[in-house]
């Protein structure tokens, strides 16, 4: 049986929708990652009755409960003096946290005050689990065979405490078996579709490794998982892995952690290939991706952001013809944005995007979601139309992840 965990998120700015709740979908991830099962999410406000009253719930449900928000220095955060009330002890302030607060404050300059002081008060019972990035400590409790873990709200600190200390805690405490994963990455194929072409290989793997679907914009992770992380259970896990692939290759981009922008970003780098980018709807968002990767200098040129028509003709040299005769969002447009950047940006690969993100701008025609992709290297220039939904956001982002792909999918054949 997988140990059990509930998990928390404190604070009033989330119930009034001011602040996306991206805590517990990332602790949710990192949780499972272990092998450890969230059997519930709570939101509640910074109130003291809430409080008490989920912690004992929580309690009588879960092996652990992981709680972030409400650690603030300010009176309306109330966690840690409501853990103190439910464990029945004093805050004390600790002496560890405190030198951490205060070589905080030396560092920026900053003159510290009495509430930040209070930042070190915990309760008698916690181990403090030092915060480096910011003032406000975690918390960890072992009472009565449940494990509570108390994190500020703030995404990166909670992120950083959690993989530098709380993920290993909770691994010695809770994991006995370890637990192997791999993934297995695929782009450009939907999930049940995924599902026919290798129902056959999921019929026959063996009952000690476990396969999960897991579908993200755009995308859908193959996971394996099997019991025990010795060589044995890897090579099992391994002889599966060589099984399907030959089945799904062409919609393979890599493995574990790796995102479709590293994928590309590896594949440039090894070929030795340049990429510039012309992207209009996307307003940049494709050349943020690219460059969210570590070295991306080597393979990345540049992008132009060419929105207005008038920028499509006078820097990208389309012609105004083409432009009134098939409007922007069309082929021929994609097309000559992807041989010219490529051509002007002196890159080896060229890549264009131009569509219509919505809500508003949409024909019978060209619908909200239509999107145009091209793209040019030193033998072809070709382009594929895009139809994806009426919001904006998605369309965005799903025109990003399609551009990539495309990528991915022309070098492949080089
Ligand atoms: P707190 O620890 O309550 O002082 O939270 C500090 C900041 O972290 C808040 O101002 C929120 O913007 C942010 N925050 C709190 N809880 C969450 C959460 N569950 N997900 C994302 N951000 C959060
Ligand atoms: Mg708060």
């Amino acid at each position: 049986m997988p140990a059990k965990a509930i998990i928390i998120s404190i604070g009033d700015e989330i119930l009034y929708g001011q602040t996306l709740d991206t805590n517990s979908h990332w602790i949710s991830g990192a949780l499972d990652s272990l092998g450890i099962r969230v059997i519930k999410k709570v939101t509640i406000g910074d109130t003291r009755k809430e409080i008490l009253h989920y912690l004992e719930q929580s309690e009588k449900l879960a092996d652990m409960v992981i709680i972030t928000g409400g650690l603030g220095p300010t009176n309306d955060d109330l966690t840690k003096p409501c853990l103190s009330e439910y464990f029945r002890t004093k805050l004390v302030r600790n002496q560890e946290v405190l030198k951490n607060i205060h070589s905080m404050f030396e560092r920026a300059g900053w003159e510290i005050s009495e509430s930040n002081e209070k930042q070190a008060d915990l309760p008698a019972n916690c181990t403090p689990i030092v915060n480096t990035i910011g003032t406000a400590a975690g918390m960890w409790f072992d009472e009565n065979d449940t494990v509570f873990v108390s994190m500020p709200g703030v995404p990166f600190e909670m992120r950083q405490m959690m993989s530098d200390t709380i993920l290993p805690k909770l691994k010695k405490r809770f994991v006995s078996d370890s637990i192997y994963h791999r993934m297995i990455r695929t782009i450009g194929i939907g999930e049940s579709k995924l599902a026919e072409i290798i129902a056959d290989w999921e019929n026959q793997l063996p009952d000690n490794i476990k396969l999960a679907y897991l579908p993200t914009m755009g995308s859908v992770k193959l996971r394996l998982t099997t019991e025990g992380d010795d060589e044995t259970s890897k090579m099992l896990v391994q002889a599966q892995i060589d099984k399907v692939l030959p089945l799904i290759e062409k919609y393979v981009y890599g493995f574990d952690q790796e995102e479709i922008e590293d994928a590309i970003g590896r594949m440039l780098k090894n070929k030795g290939m340049t990429l510039s980018v012309a992207e209009s709807c996307t307003g940049g968002f494709l050349s943020h991706k690219i460059t969210s990767v570590p070295g991306s200098s080597a393979w990345f040129n540049g992008a132009f952001i060419p929105y207005s028509n008038q920028l499509k003709n006078e820097q990208l040299k389309v012609d105004n013809k083409i432009i009134q005769e098939h409007g922007a969002v069309s082929e021929p447009v994609v097309l000559a944005l992807a041989k010219n950047v490529r051509d002007e940006f002196k890159s080896d690969i060229g890549i264009s995007i131009s569509g219509i993100a919505g809500p508003g701008g949409g024909t019978p025609d060209k619908p909200v979601g239509t999107v145009w992709i091209g793209y040019a290297d030193a033998n072809k220039t070709v382009a594929r139309k895009f139809q994806f939904i009426r919001d904006r956001e998605i369309n965005i982002k799903y025109s990003a992840i399609a551009a990539l792909n495309m990528i991915r999918i022309n070098l492949d054949k080089e």
